[in-house]
């Protein structure tokens, strides 16, 4: 995918954000939406995306990357809080030769534990069980941390 390619109505996360795929998600407000990837590189693994037909960070306006940063913001630590995380990673990836896989605007944010290495990204897909469980632990943090 190049940095200026159209935006493609029929991505995987458009579909997401109009309700015709499933998500487990953690948190939504009026311009992003937070949920699960299904091949998480470390457990607690989760995705911030905009609500805005953009591709990436040359096509999305000020206004909306912000959204996506507020929110990473707000959520990141209840992440870590709900996965006992020492430490987490954000990544943003632009372009197929940069890894982006999505043509949608993502943050990941990926809870990590010293001395153990991330997963491959993109590549095995997670028990949906265990994912679930994982999913309304780290809702239910976010909710109560919210609440505070
Ligand atoms: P990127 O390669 O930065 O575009 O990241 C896309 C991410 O989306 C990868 O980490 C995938 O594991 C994840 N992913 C792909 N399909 C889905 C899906 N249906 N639900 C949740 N996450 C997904």
């Amino acid at each position: 995918m190049k940095l200026d390619e159209a935006y493609d109505d029929n991505n995987i996360f458009a579909k997401i954000l109009r309700g015709d795929l499933p998500s487990f998600k953690v948190y939504e407000d009026a311009h992003t939406l937070a949920f699960m990837d299904i091949m998480p590189q470390s457990p607690g693994h989760v995705l911030v995306i905009t609500k805005t037909p953009a591709t990436n960070l040359l096509t999305i306006s000020a206004e909306a990357a912000r959204a996506v940063m507020d929110t990473t913001h707000k959520i990141a630590p209840s992440i870590q809080k709900a996965m006992q995380a020492p430490g987490f990673m954000l990544a943003q990836l632009n372009g197929s030769e940069a890894g982006q896989t999505v043509p949608h605007l993502h943050m990941h944010i990926v809870p990590r534990t010293g001395g153990i290495d991330i997963g491959f990204h993109a590549r095995d897909v997670a028990d949906m069980d265990e994912l679930k469980a994982i999913g309304e632990k780290i809702a239910a943090q976010i909710a109560a941390d919210l609440a505070d």
